[in-house]
């Protein structure tokens, strides 16, 4: 049995076709599955009684389980979702102004270790299917009430979204696609540590938002931060992005986690400033989240806002991003997989 939450539009109709149904059949299956994020085959109502029992004979819509849901008190919410093979992941639904963004996990941990994120310390396991991927986004709106909605989706939780690009990219295209999820494309967001070959595949393949986890302004302070440094250097990454296709008006986020001590002088805001020179920018300053068993620190508020003022005044657009969901550990770098068993099992 399969899970239909797994099939793209071409390998639904290559299954209707076998079932020997007309081909616009696949649509209004596609359109059940994505678009309206039917739980049952049965509610797929105007398919004939017997296309629907031929259809449960081979797949099933499987979603993954609520197993805790943690709101924070400035109304962010996260969810701990269990998966089949009994892993967990965790996706955070942000509310600030009149956007609702939903941050979702692209791999079950993460293999590159970046020191100040405490998803990279319980290292990998595995990377996420279209449907767990696409599970968070049904299992996030169910939380909503009936006019509300998500507005924006961030590939910005656990794991490299990079490298899991194949799975990732089957799952943008249905996120973005009209009959699918029906986001806009300038509503998706993809944020990298930065693999070069990533990124340039990307370009070619997507048009969506990259955001790129700058971090440092020197290649010895970025190594030490994101061992994937030593293989594609700040440097080579930054002339990637220079040559990296954007539509008129778009604009590459570096997000820069500000560590106290570590790379949050007034150099290093010059250092940025000159570094980012001729892309197309946004700055997305994220003062650290300190977590359980981390020596880093978060610098004092008059140091962020001297880093922003220097950015500011070199003509970029800056933002210090409000941490979200700190006492539920929600907040960026903070998202950690438990293993089910160690969890009291209780589905929501
Ligand atoms: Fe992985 Fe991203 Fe965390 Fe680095 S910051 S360890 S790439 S999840």
């Amino acid at each position: 049995m399969r899970n239909l939450r797994d099939l793209t539009y071409n390998e639904i109709c290559e299954e209707i076709k076998t079932l020997g149904e007309r081909p616009y059949r696949a649509g209004q299956v596609y359109r059940w599955v994505f678009k309206r994020d039917v739980r049952e085959i049965d509610s797929m109502t105007d398919l004939s009684k017997d296309l629907r029992q031929r259809l449960k004979e081979r797949f099933y819509i499987g979603l993954p389980e609520v197993l805790e849901k943690r709101r924070s008190r400035d109304g962010t919410v996260k969810l701990l979702l269990g998966l089949e093979d009994g892993l967990t992941v965790e996706c955070v639904l942000m509310h600030e102004d009149r956007r609702t963004t939903l941050c979702v996990s692209t791999q079950v941990g993460c293999a590159f270790g970046c020191t100040f994120c405490m998803t990279g310390r319980g290292g990998f396991l595995r990377n996420l299917t279209l449907s767990e991927m696409a599970g968070q986004v049904s299992r996030a709106g169910d939380l909503l009430e009936e006019k509300e909605r998500i507005t924006n989706v961030v590939l910005m939780g656990m794991g490299e979204p990079l490298a899991n690009f194949k799975e990732v990219v089957r799952f943008i295209k249905i996120l973005t696609d009209p009959d699918g999820m029906g986001f806009s494309k300038r509503k998706v967001t993809l944020s990298t540590a930065g693999i070069i070959p990533g990124i340039e595949r990307l370009g070619r393949t997507v048009d969506i938002r990259l955001a790129v986890s700058l971090n440092a302004t020197t290649e010895g302070v970025r190594s030490k931060l994101m061992p994937i440094n030593r293989k594609y250097p700040l440097g080579e990454l930054l002339s990637v992005l220079r040559r990296y296709p954007l539509k008129r008006g778009g604009r590459i986020t570096f997000e820069y986690i500000l560590i106290k001590g570590i790379n949050d002088s007034l150099r290093d805001a010059r250092r940025l400033a000159g570094l980012l020179r001729g892309i197309p920018s946004k700055i997305n300053l994220i003062p650290f989240n300190p977590f359980p068993g981390s020596s880093f620190e978060r610098p004092e508020e008059d140091r962020v806002v001297a880093f922003q003022d220097i950015l500011r005044e070199e003509g970029y657009t800056v933002v210090v991003r409000k941490s979200k969901g700190g006492d539920i550990s929600a907040a960026c770098g903070n998202l950690y997989a438990r293993p089910l068993k160690a969890l009291d099992r209780k589905v929501l």
